[in-house]
C-alpha cells in the first residue's frame, strides 16, 4: 500500500465522526501524491505525514453564559492549533451551530496550506464553537464573546496563535473579543485581526478576501486568455466574502447576478446592487427578502438554486459543499467558464473532478480566498511596527500576493505535468514549503 493510501486509512479510522476532516486530507493527499512517491523513504522514516495530520494541539471549553432572560446557556468552544511550523497560528473563529471538532480540523488543516501559500510568516489554526450568533441581542453577543475569551485567551498571543473572524465573527465579535482579552491579560497586542481601525486594525482588511478571490480569479482568467469584463457571474453567500467579491468584480467589469443566505437566494438580472445588499447585511442585519422587496429586477426564492443560473464565472462563497456534483452538471450545461472558491472547500470532491475532467478553470479556496488571511498577516505587521498602512498600499500588497500565488500555483501544476490543475498546484506549493520548514526543525 502506498504511504498516502496508509495515511487515508489511518485518517478514516482514528476520526470516523469526522467526514469534512477526511474530506480535506483526501484531497490534499491526492493530488501531492507524485510529491510523496518522490520522497516516500524520507517522508516514511519522519512519520512526516502522521505528523501533518495530526493537530500540534486541540483545546475544547465550556462557555457558559446568561442570556437576556437571565437563563444560563452552556456552549462548546474549540481551538485546534494545527501547525506552527512556518509561524505563530494564524486562522479565523467560526460561530455557527454546525461547528463540531471535525469542521474546525477540517477548516484548520486547510489553513496550514492557505497560510503557506501567502508566502507569509503564519503558521495554520482555527477556532469556534457552536453558539449560533443568529437572532441574539449585542449584550448577548458581549456576554458569548466575554465567556469564549476568558478562556481562550489563556492558549493565545500575539507571538504564539493569533485568531480572526470567519462565519458568524466580524467586526462586532472581534471587538468585544479583543476588549476581554486586554482586560485579562493587561496587555495591548495584536492578538487578533480584524480588528476595528480605530484599535489597531488595517485598511483592506473587510474587503481582502472578497477583492483576493477576484484578484486572483483575474490572474487565472488572463492567463487564460478570458477577459472577465462583461462576464455573468454567479456568487453565492451575502456575508463577508460574498459582498466584496460582488463590489471588487462590479470594478472590474463583471456583471454579478446572484447571492445567497441560508434562508434563499436572489437573482437579480440588472445585476446586484452592492450598496444595497451591504445596508441591509452589514448595517440593517436583514435577510435578503427585503432585497428583493427594494428592487424591481430582484427576484427572491426560498431554499438553495445560486448555481442554475446561467452564467459564466461561479463563486460560491457561503460555506462547505454547497456546490455538488448536481450543481456542477448544471453550471457545465450552461456554460461555465471558470470557478473561483471563495468559501472553505464549497465544492465537493466529485464536483471539483467533474469540473476538472470538462476543461472548466478551477481555482481552489485555500489559494483564491488567501487574500484575507494574507491580509491579517499585514495587520499583524503593521500591529508590531506601531504603524498603519494606507488602504492603497494594503491592496496593493494584497493583489501582489494573489498574483504571485496564482503565478505560483500555475508553476507548481506545470512541474509536475499537471498543466492548469489548480487544486494540486495550491496543494504542492502550499505543501512543500510546510515541509521543508518541519524537516528543518526536526521531530517536534
Ligand atoms: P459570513 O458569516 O459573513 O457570511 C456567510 C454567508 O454564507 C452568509 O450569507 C450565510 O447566510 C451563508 N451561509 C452560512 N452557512 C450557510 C449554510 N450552512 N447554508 C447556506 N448558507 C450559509 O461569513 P464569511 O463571508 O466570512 O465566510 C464565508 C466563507 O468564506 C466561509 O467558508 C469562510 O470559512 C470562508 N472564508 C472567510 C474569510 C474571511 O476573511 N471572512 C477568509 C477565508 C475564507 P446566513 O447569514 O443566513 O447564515
Amino acid at each position: 500500500m502506498s504511504y498516502t493510501d496508509e495515511i487515508m486509512e489511518m485518517v478514516v479510522k482514528q476520526n470516523s465522526n469526522e467526514p469534512e476532516f477526511q474530506q480535506a486530507v483526501k484531497e490534499v493527499l491526492e493530488s501531492l501524491k507524485a510529491v510523496i512517491d518522490e520522497n516516500e523513504e524520507v517522508y516514511r522514516k519522519d512519520a512526516l505525514l502522521e505528523r501533518l495530520v495530526n493537530p500540534e494541539r486541540q483545546i475544547k471549553f465550556r462557555v457558559p453564559w446568561i442570556d437576556d432572560n437571565g437563563n444560563v446557556q452552556v456552549n462548546t468552544g474549540y481551538r485546534v492549533q494545527f501547525n506552527s511550523a512556518i509561524g505563530p497560528y494564524k486562522g479565523g473563529l467560526r460561530f455557527h451551530p454546525s461547528v463540531n471538532i471535525g469542521i474546525i480540523k477540517f477548516l484548520g488543516f486547510e489553513q496550514i496550506f492557505k497560510n503557506s501559500l501567502t508566502g507569509l510568516p503564519i503558521g495554520g489554526g482555527k477556532g469556534g464553537s457552536d453558539f449560533d450568533p443568529k437572532g441574539k441581542s449585542d449584550r448577548e453577543i458581549m456576554a458569548f464573546c466575554q465567556s469564549f475569551m476568558t478562556e481562550l485567551c489563556k492558549y493565545i498571543g500575539a507571538d504564539t496563535d493569533v485568531p480572526a473572524g470567519d462565519i458568524g465573527v466580524g467586526s462586532r465579535e472581534i471587538g468585544y473579543l479583543f476588549g476581554q482579552y486586554k482586560r485579562i491579560k493587561g496587555v495591548y497586542e495584536g492578538v487578533l485581526t480584524g480588528k476595528g481601525l480605530t484599535f489597531g486594525g488595517s485598511l483592506a482588511r473587510t474587503e481582502a478576501t472578497g477583492y483576493g478571490l477576484l484578484y486572483l480569479t483575474n490572474a487565472m482568467l488572463k492567463a487564460n486568455d478570458i477577459d472577465i469584463n462583461g462576464k455573468t457571474i454567479a456568487v453565492s453567500g451575502a456575508g463577508n466574502v460574498a459582498i466584496y467579491a460582488i463590489e471588487k468584480a462590479i470594478q472590474l467589469g463583471g456583471k454579478p447576478v446572484t447571492c445567497s443566505d441560508s434562508s434563499g437566494w436572489i437573482y437579480d438580472s440588472e445585476g446586484i446592487d452592492v450598496k444595497l445588499l451591504k445596508e441591509i447585511k452589514e448595517v440593517k442585519r436583514e435577510r435578503l427578502t427585503t432585497y428583493a422587496e427594494a428592487r424591481e429586477s430582484a427576484e427572491y426564492h426560498e431554499g438553495k438554486g445560486v448555481w442554475t443560473i446561467k452564467c459564466d464565472i461561479a463563486l460560491p462563497c457561503a460555506t462547505q459543499n454547497e456546490l455538488q456534483l448536481e450543481d456542477a452538471k448544471t453550471l457545465v450545461k450552461n456554460g461555465v467558464l471558470a470557478v473561483a472558491e471563495g468559501a472553505n472547500m464549497p465544492t465537493t470532491i466529485e464536483a471539483t473532478e467533474y469540473l476538472q475532467e470538462n476543461d472548466i478553470l478551477f481555482a481552489p479556496g485555500k489559494a483564491s480566498n488567501a487574500g484575507g488571511v494574507a491580509t491579517s498577516s499585514l495587520e499583524m505587521s503593521q500591529n508590531s511596527q506601531r504603524l498603519s498602512w494606507t488602504f492603497e498600499e494594503v491592496d496593493s500588497k494584497l493583489q501582489n500576493i494573489m498574483e504571485t500565488i496564482f503565478a505560483n500555483i500555475a508553476e507548481a501544476a506545470d512541474e509536475y505535468g499537471m498543466n492548469k490543475n489548480y487544486v494540486a498546484g495550491a496543494n504542492i506549493a502550499g505543501f512543500k514549503k510546510v515541509v521543508e520548514a518541519m524537516n528543518a526543525q526536526g521531530i517536534v
